[in-house]
């Protein structure tokens, strides 16, 4: 059976962000519960990547799969333009209940680039709209807001993309002050930001659409943290300037930096905010892009060419737009947001258990999300360190997806404490077996 299904695997599919000439056979996995994996041979793996970042309430979840059955049985898809249906009605209006106040117009999609691009389009049309020429776009170094060709163009400085440099369209970047535990040199790092941004808008005043940013984590170029009271004045220094700010909360939303939105460490708020990976609680593929309402009416008019014209098969399909409901609802049943602190409180413990580890540097943590970095090793996304320290910890029955030589663990939220200090525990005597 496992070699048949390897074959097939060989033969048949393409993986994604996988060289498969340099990866190990991938793991068969049949079933999931909780925070845990099984294989096909009976292992299993605690999932302290949420499995790519999206299952928060942990995997398995009935409540779930109950609404997602019920119903698909009522109505399972329809076309969104011309017709609506009440699972997408009910999910906007919670979701501008819960977003800063004045996000409430939802367009939907399927997945995390899906919401960035229409949240870059709008973006630009909005200023179409209004007669103007605005065409360029400000993001961080470092940032990644998916893999779909705009995504691509505002997040090309994560260095995913070079065969694609002719293609993409001109984006500013700006340097990112991340911080960590014992970080000396935040404020110049902070300032040199700062010089940098007054720079572009003054020489960019009028040519500059938006500013993409993923507030307070980074998260795939290496869970990199920044302070909130710098994106305060970033957000300030932009909007100030006519230049709309767009967040990319795709990954930071729905409980994971401890608050229900990263937006909420904030101030200020976005014009414009990018949601999907946990939006259905992980299970089923969602995504929304919401706006203020000051940019739809950009786009409401009698002349049909200011209309958004932009959409997917599956806009608004209703069973995903149940599933994300019930992991809403569950926020509330559950107290969900307090078990996200009660993990903070267990990653500040087990960092700094690691950081003792004189390979270990950079610790940081932020609501569900911990990382630190490995040094005296090689670095960068193909780093062999990391690919090693994944599989060793894998056969101990933990996985990890490092991110060239920076380690996180973002477990669900149901994590168990004492699976979590063993996973510390564990990682802690892993890492003094390394050997440079
Ligand atoms: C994962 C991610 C995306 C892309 O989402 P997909 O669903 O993988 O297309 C965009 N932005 C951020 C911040 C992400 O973490």
């Amino acid at each position: 059976m496992k070699k048949k299904i390897l074959e097939k695997d060989k033969n048949f599919i393409w993986h994604p962000f996988t060289q498969s000439k340099l990866s190990s056979d991938p793991k068969i996995i049949i079933s999931a519960m909780d925070e845990k994996l099984t294989d096909i041979e009976g292992n299993e793996y605690i999932d302290l990547i949420s499995s790519w970042w999206v299952n928060i309430h942990g995997h398995g979840r009935k409540d779930i799969s109950e609404a997602i059955f019920k119903q698909v049985k009522k109505l399972d898809q329809v076309v969104f333009a011309g017709l609506t249906h009440e699972p997408a009605v009910n999910l906007a209006e919670k979701l501008s209940k819960l977003l800063p106040h004045g996000l409430n117009r939802v367009f939907y999609s399927d997945n995390g680039s899906t919401s960035v691009e229409i949240a870059l389009k709008v973006a630009y049309q909005f200023w179409y709209n209004r007669d103007k020429k605005k065409k360029k776009f400000v993001a961080f170094n470092g940032g990644y807001h998916g893999d779909t060709l705009g995504a691509m163009s505002v997040g090309f400085s994560s260095g995913f993309y070079k065969p694609f440099n002719d293609l993409v369209f001109e984006t500013f970047f700006i340097p990112f002050p991340d911080n960590w535990k014992g970080n000396n040199s935040i404020n110049e790092e902070e300032d040199k930001a700062f010089r940098y941004i007054d720079s572009i808008i003054s020489d960019n005043c009028n040519e500059l659409a938006a500013i993409i940013i993923e507030p307070l984590i980074q998260g795939a170029s290496g869970m990199k943290i920044c302070r909130p009271e710098f994106l305060n004045k970033v957000v300030k220094k932009f909007q100030s300037n006519n230049i709309l700010v767009i967040f990319d909360e795709v990954m930071t939303g729905f409980g994971r930096t401890g608050k229900m939105f990263a937006s909420d460490f904030l101030d200020v708020k976005p014009d414009i905010i990018c949601l999907a990976k946990s939006l259905t609680g992980g299970c089923i593929p969602l995504a929304a892009t919401v706006f203020q309402e000051k940019i739809h009416q950009e786009f409401v008019d009698l002349n049909f060419n200011k209309t958004f014209l932009h959409g997917h098969s599956f806009t608004a399909n209703p069973i995903a737009c149940s599933a994300a409901i019930k992991s809403l609802e569950i926020f509330e049943e559950e107290n969900t947001l307090v078990k996200v602190k009660n993990i903070e409180k267990i990653h500040q413990e087990g960092l700094s258990l690691l950081s003792k580890n004189p390979i270990i540097s950079k610790t940081r943590f932020l609501g569900g999300v911990a990382a630190f970095d490995i040094i005296g090793f090689d670095k960068g996304y193909g780093a062999k360190i990391g690919e090693k320290i994944k599989n060793n910890f894998l056969k101990k029955g933990f996985l990890i997806r490092p991110l060239g030589e920076t380690i996180y663990l973002m477990p669900p939220f149901c994590i168990k404490q004492n699976t979590l200090l063993k996973a510390y525990d564990e990682l802690d005597k892993e890492l003094y077996k390394i050997k440079i």
